[in-house]
C-alpha cells in the first residue's frame, strides 16, 4: 500500500501505518496477556483457548486477527506465542513471492510453533491452496517436475498454529477464512485504555508525565496505540525543549495543537476529507473512489486508516450509495448544517 503524505506533520503523526520512527515499538510491546491493555473480549476468549490447548498439550487452533492497523495484532500474536511458550516466525502476505517461500517457512517450523502471516489478505490466491492441507492436516503436497513425469510428494509438517492478521477480513477467500478456528476482531481503544498504554510506555521510556497529560494524548490518538506511543514521543520533545520536561495536560495540548491534531484527534486529512464531502458533494453520499480522487489520496488509505475512526466518532456514515458526513461533523468543523433535504433541493 503506498501512502501519500502531505507536507503537514499532523498527517504523518496520526497515520496508523508503521513509520521508520516507530522502530522503538519493540521495547513498548507488552509480552503477556496481563500486560496487554484493553481488548477484553478478545483477551478473555484467548485466555480460555490458550489454557485449554496447554491442558491438552496441543497447539492452539489457528487464529485470525482482524482490525485496523496499529491496534496490536502483531503484538497480540507475540503475546500468544509467549503465553504458549513457543517460537513465532513472522512473514506477510506480500512477502511470499513464490510458493517455495511458503513451503520453506512451513517446513522450517518446529512442533507447536506459531507462523504469523501479516496482511494475509494479500497472499497470492494460488499459494493459498498450500495452506489448506497445512492448516487442516499438518501436511503439504509438493509437485515435482511437469507433465506426465511429474511426481507428487507428501510431506508431513509439525503441528503448528497459523496466526493471520488482516485489516480487511472481507477480502479473505471463504475457504481460507473457514480454516481458522478462532477469529477475533480488535476494536479501537477507549481514551481510558489508551491513557494506561501511554502511562506504561512513559514508564518504559523514562518520560515524566502527569495522568492528565497522558489522557490528553490518549483522547487525541484515534483509538490507536501506535499513534498514542508516537504522540508520546513527539510531545516529550516539546516538553523537554519548551518546559521543564514534564508532560502536563497543557504541554500535551500545546504540542498536539501545533502538530495540527485537534481536540478529537482529527488531523488535516480527516478535516479535508469531511470538508470535501460537504463542499463538493453536499454532505454526501459520495463513492469512496470519487472522494479519494477529489482529495488526491488512495481509496485504500482512506478506508483502512481514516474511516474507522471517523465512523466510530460518528462523523461519517456508510450508506449503500456512498459516504455521508453527519451533523456532528458540520458542527465540529464549524460549518452551518443545512439538513439533507434542503441540500438535495439545492
Ligand atoms: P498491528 O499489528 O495491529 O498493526 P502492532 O501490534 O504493531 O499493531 O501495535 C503497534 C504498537 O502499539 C505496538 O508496538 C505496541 O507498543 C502498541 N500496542 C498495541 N496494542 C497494545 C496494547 N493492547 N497494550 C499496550 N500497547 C499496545
Amino acid at each position: 500500500m503506498s501512502i501519500n503524505f502531505s507536507e503537514e506533520t499532523g498527517e504523518v503523526l496520526t497515520t496508523t501505518a508503521s513509520l521508520p520512527e516507530d522502530h522503538a515499538e519493540g521495547s513498548l510491546r507488552p509480552r503477556t496477556l496481563t500486560e496487554y491493555i484493553g481488548q477484553e473480549k478478545a483477551k478473555g476468549n484467548l485466555e480460555i483457548f490458550i489454557n485449554a490447548a496447554k491442558l491438552r498439550n496441543e497447539p492452539l487452533d489457528h487464529v485470525l486477527l482482524h482490525g485496523p492497523p496499529g491496534l496490536g495484532k502483531t503484538t497480540l500474536a507475540a503475546v500468544i506465542a509467549n503465553e504458549m511458550g513457543v517460537n513465532m516466525r513472522i512473514t506477510s502476505g506480500p512477502a511470499i513471492e513464490k510458493p517455495g517461500d511458503l513451503v520453506a517457512m512451513l517446513t522450517n517450523l518446529n512442533e507447536g510453533d506459531i507462523l504469523f502471516v501479516d496482511e494475509i489478505h494479500r497472499l497470492n490466491r494460488a499459494y493459498e491452496e498450500i495452506l489448506y492441507p497445512a492448516m487442516e492436516d499438518y501436511a503439504i503436497d509438493i509437485i515435482l517436475g511437469k507433465g506426465p513425469s511429474a511426481n507428487s510428494i507428501h510431506l508431513d509438517l509439525p503441528r503448528f498454529t497459523l496466526i493471520g492478521a488482516t485489516t480487511r477480513s472481507g477480502q479473505l477467500t471463504a475457504p481460507l477464512r473457514d480454516r481458522f478456528g478462532v477469529a477475533l476482531r480488535l476494536e479501537l481503544y477507549t481514551p481510558e485504555e489508551l491513557q494506561k498504554i501511554v502511562l506504561r510506555s512513559a514508564g518504559i521510556l523514562d518520560v515524566r508525565i502527569e495522568p492528565d497529560g497522558a489522557y490528553e494524548i490518549a483522547s487525541r490518538s484515534r483509538g490507536t496505540p501506535r499513534i498514542a506511543n508516537r504522540m508520546l514521543r513527539r510531545v516529550r520533545d516539546f516538553a523537554q525543549v519548551q518546559s521543564d520536561g514534564i508532560i502536563t495536560r497543557a504541554v500535551a495540548d500545546k504540542a498536539l495543537s501545533r502538530l495540527e491534531v485537534d481536540k478529537l484527534g482529527l488531523d488535516s486529512l480527516d478535516r479535508k476529507m469531511l470538508r470535501s464531502i460537504i463542499e463538493f458533494y453536499g454532505g454526501g453520499p459520495v463513492g469512496l473512489e470519487t472522494l479519494a480522487a477529489t482529495i488526491n489520496e488512495e481509496a485504500v488509505t482512506l478506508e483502512d486508516m481514516y474511516e474507522p475512526y471517523l465512523l466510530q466518532q460518528g462523523f461519517l456514515t456508510r450508506t449503500p450509495r456512498g459516504r455521508c458526513v453527519t451533523r456532528k461533523a458540520y458542527e465540529h468543523l464549524g460549518v452551518a448544517y443545512m439538513g439533507q433535504q434542503q441540500m438535495d433541493s439545492f
